[in-house]
């Protein structure tokens, strides 16, 4: 038997979203409830997908189908499509895809006007102005989704007839210049589109449905699939709907409402209305709405039905719910919901008071909630000590801090941002087309448009300070003005988000702190876990901070980043440059009490928490200058001599030290330093300088051990890739450690272990691991030797064109390479512990603050996962998300 295309809406439910797409399940969902949704059908992605494998023609039997589905419509509605004698019925027809693309696809409304239907309509209303209104609003958005003819061309009739009458409305228009407009209006389309106006309301049906699937693959729909990982092959299903109207007067209108404030997480209802007006224009952001308080105070009755309806809904869909409503004649009506998209703050006080209402339960609420929101919540704000430039203050639609040039237009706002600037996108509304100008913005200003506008909308989801509404400012061209100030394209400017202020200049920010909720979320994610936490971090300060945010120890510290300051690298530059042993021991007893203290610092901010010291790792040429600049001082300082300009006679002493460096530069220059002398290596052949790491560790560790801080030392060696590299390292740090704590008359335990970064390292691992307390796998480098791609390199050129082109599905540098690395990890992991059961093995590189790849650790058996200090509160809950799903998929299973 053939698919079939097409469900009413009481045939459906909410399970079935892959099929219906979310609107239509939805729609299906609140009708088998008994809400007043009015009647409709849903055509299915599949035929979507169907049209896009018959190369954009409707799949056969469809229109049969739909023909019979708009019959039972007529039955429903008691009007006939297309009925002249007395009201037609009216359609919407609107994209619905699985994953919710705000905007991004095509709707239409009043499908079914004609030029006599417009009279039916204008008699069973008795309004004909209304009735002409919609007949001009359905052209032109026939003539824009279907034809691509630009909104411009009708708004310039419909102003121009607006300016030619008295009032500020066409409410009171005279019959004659209604058909005046329209047949203007009849005959822009017909000019722009090629051909007439269709009169015949089936053939406008077919040409929409088309429209809706062609929609899909719009470039806004594109882009925005791209920016939020949606597949390109799921289709969007079409939802044909028998048309309300919220533009029959003023006891009528439509909105948009959230069961919860999508911006702080706050409980009631927050949302907009606007009086006697369509559908499209709250989310188009065209009038700037009322709040839906409104609407109390001017139905109370309506309102009334309206609270409780959401309630029932938020209950039943167990989450935030984002519902499109419209109000005809004092009747409530349903026309969509759907889980509201929120901020990161809302987003966790959302779940967290859902658990206390007891909606959800504690692992829900977990799994509720992206790591991504996380990321933003733990990002900067305006100091509010500050003294601010503001300029005006518009809605607080997205929160969060943000400072850029103002760019006026999306493509230039792109274009710059490519360019490394930093760009706040003004406009005075967004339009869909905007987005990948939203994209590429640090933040979003608008002068109109209330919170469901798509500016917000879409910023919202992004994670983007967003602030909308603006009416203060006033968009010109390139610049906008406000209060007699003017601020220019390229002029800098911050906006806050969480406030709706605009303000010039740029602005100091503070650190963000956590929420009591984020608190309590975080830890019911540490009674779950199974993986622990630790942190990058090679200063006291990052290390607290890490502590602050959760961690329970550090997984790598690098000491190189204390070699770099201004005061160290004179000495580790002599310290490399020494010609004998005695000047390189004399260097390394500079450096042995500033390594020392850096490691005190260390074991006193993470005090009974394990601390991974790793010896030095990359190869020393990185400690000096640059071998271009040298030889460039080298010329200017003979060129200075040749002038006459070399006062203090010292010309041949500093050029004798220059060479001196510079063929020590040259001596030091490696082809493939990724491959080179570095790590272990560097450790084998001058082992003075990993012998004065180690004493400074045990030397730290003895002085805070005296001052009763507890000290759990882990050494770790990079870059092993042979097990004698190892073996010879161990022993070294063995000896030193015996020595020094024995002439301190103190025991302390630790640990020696090891980097797994390179790929022989992987596939001995039964061997490497009977010299290691504990493997910790270096992610960065054993991807780019795995792959065999140089990290800069890669990123620099073709990484980016690779997973444009999907020829990778991510950048293996952000997200771990599960099926290749993570092989190599899974096999690493089960030879070390075939040998050493209880070996001690986590992960280090930049891949432990990454949801993704810390469900694979998880699911790999690692006991920890080490990331960045402001990564470690998302770590967390990846690992307590990673530890739920492996518990469902067993039970399930
Ligand atoms: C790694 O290679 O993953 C690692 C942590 O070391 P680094 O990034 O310092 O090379
Ligand atoms: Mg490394």
């Amino acid at each position: 038997m053939r698919e079939k295309y097409v469900m009413d809406f009481h045939e459906g439910s909410a399970e079935m979203k892959s099929l219906l797409g979310g609107k239509g399940a939805n729609l299906a969902e609140m009708t088998r409830h008994g809400l007043p949704v009015p009647p409709g059908f849903t055509i299915t992605t599949d035929a979507c997908r169907r049209y896009y494998e018959e190369d954009g023609k409707l799949p056969e039997g469809l229109i049969d189908e739909v023909a019979l589905a708009m019959k039972r419509l007529e039955g429903a509605k008691n009007q006939t499509f297309g009925g002249v004698e007395s009201a037609p019925l009216l359609v919407s027809v609107r994209s619905g895809s699985v994953h919710s693309m705000p905007g991004m696809m095509d709707t239409i409304l009043n499908l079914g006007l004609n030029d006599r239907t417009v009279e039916g309509l204008a008699r069973s209303s008795g309004k004909p102005s209304f009735a002409y209104d919609c007949y001009r609003r359905f052209i032109q958005m026939f003539g824009e989704v279907v034809y691509g003819i630009e909104n411009i061309y009708f708004e310039q009739l419909y102003h121009s007839m607006k300016s030619n009458t008295d009032t500020d409305s066409l409410d009171h228009l005279p019959q004659e210049d209604w058909q005046t407009l329209i047949n203007q209006y009849k005959k822009a389309f017909a000019s722009h589109a090629g051909r007439p106006f269709p009169q015949d309301v089936h053939e406008q049906l077919e040409l929409a449905i088309n429209a809706v699937f062609r929609s899909w693959n719009n470039s806004r729909a594109v882009v925005y699939r791209r920016a939020h990982r949606i597949p390109d092959d799921l289709g969007t299903a079409v939802n044909i709907q028998a048309m309300v109207f919220g533009n029959l007067g003023d006891d009528c209108g439509t909105g948009v409402v959230f069961t919860r404030n999508p911006s702080t997480g706050e409980k009631g209802l927050y949302g907009e209305y606007l009086i006697n007006a369509q559908g499209e224009d709250v989310v188009a952001g065209i009038r700037t709405p009322l709040p839906v308080s409104e609407l109390e105070r001017s139905q109370p009755e309506t309102y009334r039905q309206l609270l409780a309806t959401c309630e029932q809904l938020e209950k039943h869909y167990r989450d935030m719910q984002d519902i499109e409503f419209t109000v005809e004649n004092r009747k409530l009506y349903l026309l969509q919901t759907r889980n509201g998209k929120r901020t990161a703050q809302a987003s966790v006080k959302i779940a967290v008071d859902l658990v206390h209402e007891g909606i959800l339960s504690r692992t829900e609420a977990l799994l509720r909630i992206e790591t991504g929101h996380l990321d933003q919540l733990l990002h900067r704000a305006i100091d509010s000590s500050a003294t601010l430039d503001v300029l005006a203050k518009g809605l607080p639609a997205s929160p969060g801090a943000a400072a850029g040039v103002a760019v006026f237009d999306a493509d230039k706002a792109e274009q710059w941002a490519k360019a490394g600037q930093k760009v706040i996108l003004i406009r005075m509304e967004t339009n869909p087309d905007d987005i990948h100008g939203v994209i590429a913005a640090e933040g979003v200003l608008t002068s109109r448009g209330g919170m469901t506008s798509h500016a917000a909308v879409v910023a919202r989801g992004m994670g983007k300070p967003c602030v909308c509404g603006c009416e203060e400012i006033r968009i010109e061209q390139d610049a906008f003005s406000v209060g007699g100030q003017t601020v220019k394209e390229g002029d800098w400017l911050s906006i806050d988000g969480a406030t709706g202020r605009v303000i010039r200049g740029t602005v100091p920010l503070t650190e963000p702190e956590m929420s009591a909720e984020l608190l309590e979320l975080l830890q019911w994610a540490d009674d779950i876990r199974e993986l622990k936490v630790y942190t990058n971090a090679d200063n006291p300060a990052d290390a607290s901070k890490a502590r602050e945010f959760g961690a329970e120890g550090i997984g790598l510290c690098r000491t190189e980043h204390m070699f770099m300051s201004a005061e160290r690298s004179p000495v580790v530059q002599a310290m490399i440059l020494a010609e004998t042993a005695e000047e390189r021991a004399a260097a390394l007893q500079r450096l042995l009490p500033m390594q020392q203290s850096d490691f005190e610092g260390l074991y006193r901010a993470m005090s009974g928490l394990p601390v991974t010291i790793r010896l030095l790792d990359p190869p020393l040429h990185e400690f000096l200058p640059d071998l271009e600049q040298l030889q460039e001082r080298l010329s200017s300082l003979d060129s200075a001599f040749s002038t006459g300009n070399n006062e203090d006679n010292r010309y041949g002493e500093e050029r004798e030290e220059l060479e001196r460096l510079i063929r020590k530069v040259k001596r030091l220059h490696e082809a493939n330093p990724m491959l080179g002398q570095r790590g272990c290596r560097l450790g084998i052949v001058l082992p003075e300088i990993y012998e004065m790491q180690v004493q400074a560790i045990f030397q730290a560790a003895i002085t805070c051990c005296s001052e009763g801080i507890r000290v759990i030392p882990e050494i770790m060696i990079p870059l092993v890739g042979h097990p004698r590299e190892l073996e010879i390292l161990k022993e070294m740090v063995h000896r030193e450690a015996k020595r020094l704590l024995a002439a301190a008359g103190q025991e302390l335990p630790y640990k020696v272990g090891t980097m797994i970064e390179v790929p022989r390292a992987a596939l001995l691992s039964d061997q490497i691991a009977s010299h290691a307390d504990f493997f910790s796998y270096g992610t960065n480098d054993l991807t780019q030797m795995t792959y065999g791609y140089s990290r800069d390199d890669a990123e620099g050129k073709f990484l980016a064109y690779y997973v444009e082109n999907r020829i990778l599905p991510e950048n293996p540098f952000e997200v771990l390479d599960t099926e290749g690395v993570g092989q190599l990890i899974e096999m690493s992991v089960n030879k070390g512990r075939s040998v050493k059961p209880d070996l001690k093995a986590g992960i280090c590189g930049e891949h432990g603050g990454e949801k993704n790849s810390i469900f694979f650790c998880h699911s790999a058996g690692l006991d920890y996962v080490s990331c960045s200090p402001y990564r470690v509160p998302i770590a967390r809950l990846a690992a307590a998300q990673a530890a739920a799903a492996s518990k469902t998929v067993a039970y399930s299973g």
